[in-house]
């Protein structure tokens, strides 16, 4: 059987009886142009290898496959392994499914620098991302679907109410751009909030794993106490002195500091 021959990804679920299960995160794409537009926007070669966290029924998994690349896909619940074969057996040997719990597979186990596109189980995206931001994959580019709100954070700009720790750690890192919002009604079954697709673009000088762990140190302290001065809330970490010694105003609030400001301090400290 051919991609385009496998039934819908309705009938799928159907045919296997299977329900979503809130505990996974599970909130299905069942319609392939909403995952077509997804793959276009993480705009792949075809012939590329890309990481897809989450496949469940695959219907994002369908429509990258359709584009041509080859895809290892990590998938925890094992209900959805015999419809993820069914895809395996149509796409020419070119997915590989990895049951696994993501969070705890050993990196050494993906391809180190293939591109991540994923729809995001919500309530372990922000872990996975800051996991493949700060450990050893160096993925080209990653493409991910979040609930919108963090989406906002990621994305946020200092001084909007959004900018946060997660915005500065993703931002050292990364480019990173909102692409697209999807409204509840697009999943099966809808969640309680909208979604967005980010897409971040690692940055070509990736700052060393040390000054990334005193990123994380100094955000942490600012943004605990973010109607503080940085004299205050950095206190534990040198407040004054270690402003001084970084040459950075140190009656700013967290809200108000860049993050090259913010890699600046972490290069102090380190
Ligand atoms: N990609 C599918 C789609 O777009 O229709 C499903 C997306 S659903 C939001 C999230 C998927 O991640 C589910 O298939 C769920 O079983 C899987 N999942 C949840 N936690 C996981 C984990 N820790 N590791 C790997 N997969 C996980």
């Amino acid at each position: 059987m051919s991609l385009e021959q496998l039934p819908s990804l309705r009938d799928s679920l159907a045919a296997a009886g299977l329900m979503a299960k809130k505990s996974f995160g599970q909130h299905f794409l069942l319609d392939l142009n909403v995952t077509r537009k997804i793959v276009r926007l993480a705009d792949l070669a075809p012939g590329e290898t890309v990481i897809e966290v989450g496949p469940g029924p695959g219907g994002l998994t369908r429509a990258l496959l359709e584009a041509g690349l080859r895809v290892v896909a990590v998938e925890k619940d094992a209900r959805f392994l015999p419809i993820l074969g069914e895809l395996a057996a149509a796409s020419d040997g070119r997915l590989t499914v990895v049951e696994a719990d993501a969070l705890a597979l050993d990196p050494a186990a993906l391809p180190a620098s293939a591109p991540i596109v994923a729809n995001l189980p919500y309530n372990v995206a922000t872990p996975l991302l800051v996991g493949w931001l700060t450990g050893p994959l160096r993925t080209r580019s990653m493409t991910l679907m979040f609930q919108k709100e963090v989406a906002e954070r990621i994305a946020a700009a200092p001084g909007s109410k959004d900018y946060g720790r997660l915005s500065v750690l993703v931002q050292a890192v990364c480019e990173a751009r909102a692409v697209m919002d999807l409204p509840a009604r697009a999943f099966t079954p809808p969640p309680k909030v909208a979604s967005a697709v980010v897409r971040l673009d690692p940055r070509p000088a990736r700052p060393p794993d040390a000054v990334l762990a005193a990123l994380q140190k100094v955000t942490a302290a600012a943004f605990g106490q973010r109607r503080k001065m940085l004299r205050s809330s950095l206190a534990a970490l040198g407040g004054e002195a270690l402003c001084a010694r970084t040459g950075l105003d140190p009656t700013l609030r967290a809200e108000a500091v860049t993050v090259a400001q913010y890699l600046a301090l972490a290069r102090t400290l380190t």
